[in-house]
């Protein structure tokens, strides 16, 4: 028999429905997939002959396990330059995907029955990466008319004598809020009362932000030694497949997260590690180009989407996906937005996800990292699909 924490688990709803899409794709229909989110452009030129140059030169052995050195220079080259923060290379650690990282830091930190803050809407992994950890997630809501971005009495209330961690995602997946620097210092000043509070800043999306500067909880005043930062190569330079993140901690989650992957992952894969390398200390004019595009692209399926009777429509500062509320079309024939989902997959040809795993039950996400052509016509057939009920 399985064990009770992996029976306690659920898939990655974000897989689940890309598998779906691709299963129907395999029998010959033609699918949209705005289901799982990731940038649909190559890895830049300059990136990819990092990673030959590296085979070439034989960077074949096991790197160590945090990361090679020059890799965890040029993550503290980058959170000086671009966020701030002064970290040493003992302080990051480098792992498989900001995933991994953030699966680190959950392991690393709660004990069972811990209860960890989880804004909703969030990412699906991480209530899951909780239970791995046997804690409790809890989760304050942020809904469309809030921007879907929680406050700090919203905060204050979700905090008890057992709350440990509060994983904060900004530029946010699913819903594309992006949290001010005012808005994270309040934020901060809550957690800050607290003491044994600590906070997971994920900001995989940082660069994919359409409002401005990117701000981090971890450069608000005393958050740095409550702080794990978040971040990695994936969304940036369109590097989902290379499986390059890390994190950036105070030095004793440094080394109990190296601890850990010591003992099952070992360090990531060392010719991405020295792909990731030269994305971060290489030019970053590619960044800001696939940026621009996403913008033009969250324009358009914007405007599009508003022309559907029904969605309600914010506009995401953030990210690449849109989280329309779709509450109109659930309660009748489809209880839940997962089944409506599947009825605009099954019937209208476009792979969306319903906001139920991202503890929205209202709404859909859609990732609209793909081209401006895909986005014109997944629009036209989910308003087909829709008008059709
Ligand atoms: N955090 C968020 C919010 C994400 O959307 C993703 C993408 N799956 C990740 C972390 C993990 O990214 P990766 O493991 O590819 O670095
Ligand atoms: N971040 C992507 C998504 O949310 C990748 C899939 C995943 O890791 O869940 O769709």
């Amino acid at each position: 028999m399985l064990s009770k924490v992996i029976t306690n688990l659920s898939p990655s709803a974000t897989f689940a429905m890309a598998q779906k899409s691709e299963e129907l794709k395999a029998q010959g229909i033609n699918i949209v997939n705005m289901s799982v989110g990731e940038p649909d452009f190559d890895t830049p030129e300059h990136i990819k002959a990092a990673a030959t140059a590296a085979i070439e030169a034989n960077w074949s052995k096991y790197s160590p396990v945090s990361g090679y050195k020059s890799l965890k220079e040029a993550a503290c080259g980058k959170l000086l330059r671009e966020n701030g923060l002064e970290f040493s290379p003992s302080q990051i650690v480098v792992s498989n995907g900001a995933k991994q990282s953030i699966c680190n830091a959950v392991l690393a930190l709660v004990n069972p029955g811990d209860e960890v803050i989880i804004p909703a809407p969030f990412w699906v992994s991480y209530p899951q990466m909780v239970k791995l950890a046997q804690g409790i997630p809890v989760s304050p809501e942020a809904t469309i008319e809030s921007q879907y971005k929680i406050s700090p009495e919203q905060l204050e209330a979700a905090i008890t004598p057992r709350t440990k961690l509060l994983i904060l995602c900004s530029p946010c997946n699913p819903s594309g809020a992006v949290y001010s620097r005012s808005e994270l210092e309040a934020l901060a000043e809550v957690v800050l009362r607290h003491e044994g509070l600590y906070v997971i800043s994920d900001e995989i999306y940082e660069h994919i932000n359409y409002v401005g500067e990117h701000a981090s909880i971890a450069a608000v005043p005393g958050m740095r030694e409550r702080t794990m930062v978040v971040n990695g190569v994936s969304k940036a330079y369109a590097m989902t497949g290379w499986r390059i993140g890390y994190i950036a901690a105070p030095q004793w989650i440094a080394d109990a997260c190296n601890m850990l992957q010591g003992q099952y992952t070992s360090g990531p894969c060392s010719v991405s590690q020295k792909a990731a390398e030269a994305a971060l200390n290489g030019p970053q004019e590619c960044v800001e180009l696939m940026r621009q595009s996403f913008q033009r692209r969250r324009d358009l399926i914007v405007r599009l989407m508003r022309g559907i009777p029904g969605l309600e429509v914010n506009e995401p500062e953030g990210a690449f996906y849109l989280f329309p509320r779709c509450s109109a079309y659930l309660g009748g024939r489809f209880k839940t937005a997962t089944e409506l989902a599947m009825y605009l997959l099954e019937t209208g040809h476009v792979a969306t996800v319903g906001g139920d795993a991202f503890g929205a039950p209202g709404c859909l996400r859609l990732s609209y990292a793909t081209s401006e052509e895909n986005i014109i016509e997944a629009a036209a057939r989910i308003k087909r699909a829709l008008e059709t009920l």
